[in-house]
């Protein structure tokens, strides 16, 4: 009898360099996914920070990507999402690692049911400053001019905006950050789909809204920092797996 594949879901990792045990976590976290029937997406922000695909000598990388490699070889399947913090990612990542970078949002039959997966950076609409940052650096005359930077600059730059970002945050409500319920369920029904799993807000949930008279789920995936959190579809089961 031929498995179902089982459907793993990931957001919000932020690795960076300083925080081995993170890493350790998840390099001992892929491992484990690397059965054929598994099928794990990254729904953005793997990296605390993406400065370009040619920052590649970068110890981080040469760790995580040979990883994620081992992965996909052993017969995985890795999809990936861009997230706000690696929005940068390219091509180049996705040759070396066999991963599947797919557009932001993207909808899946997950055993049977329309999915839609996104960062969910996108649907804070709330926070106009935010949102006006964001069309910003995601123009191609932003994007050519930081990747012309050479790359310590990329990082100092990279850095720059993290400590702002969370200077920002200090001074915002904390519901203006939060996804709009509104633009969410504007989401489901252009999609028209009955399930949607994201990240970006670390608050980890699964929230139902009443949608045309039907209830739609929505997961929202932890971020990870001494614990990590993966949501699992197995055979039209899920559950929620916590790891340290
Ligand atoms: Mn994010």
């Amino acid at each position: 009898m031929m498995l179902n594949t089982k459907f793993i879901f990931i957001a919000d990792l932020h690795l960076s360099p300083s925080e081995t045990v993170k890493i350790d976590m998840f390099l001992r976290f892929l491992k484990e996914c690397s059965e054929k029937r598994n099928h794990l997406f990254i729904l953005g922000d793997l990296f605390d920070y993406w400065v370009g695909d040619d920052d590649l000598d970068n110890p981080l990388h040469q760790r995580i990507l040979p990883a994620l490699r081992n992965l996909t070889y052993a017969g995985a399947k890795l999809s990936m999402m861009r997230g706000n913090r690696d929005f940068l990612i390219s091509e180049r990542l996705s040759e070396l690692t066999e991963a599947h970078i797919l557009p932001d949002p993207f909808v899946i039959d997950l055993h049977g049911k329309r999915t839609l997966l996104s960062h969910g950076d996108q649907w804070c609409t709330d926070d106009e400053e935010y949102q006006a940052i964001r069309s910003i650096v995601r123009t191609n005359q932003w994007v050519n001019d930081f990747l012309e930077l050479p790359i310590p600059e990329r990082h100092d730059r990279a850095q720059g905006y993290r400590q702002k970002s969370n200077a920002a945050k200090q001074t915002k409500d904390a519901e203006i950050m939060d996804v709009s319920v509104k633009t969410v369920e504007d989401a489901f029904k252009t999609y028209n789909c009955h399930r949607i799993i994201h990240g970006h807000t670390h608050r980890h949930a699964h929230h139902q809204h009443l949608i045309d008279a039907q209830i739609r789920e929505r997961f929202v995936l932890s971020d990870w920092s001494d614990r990590g959190q993966a949501l699992i579809f197995n055979n039209s089961d899920y559950s929620d797996q916590f790891f340290t």
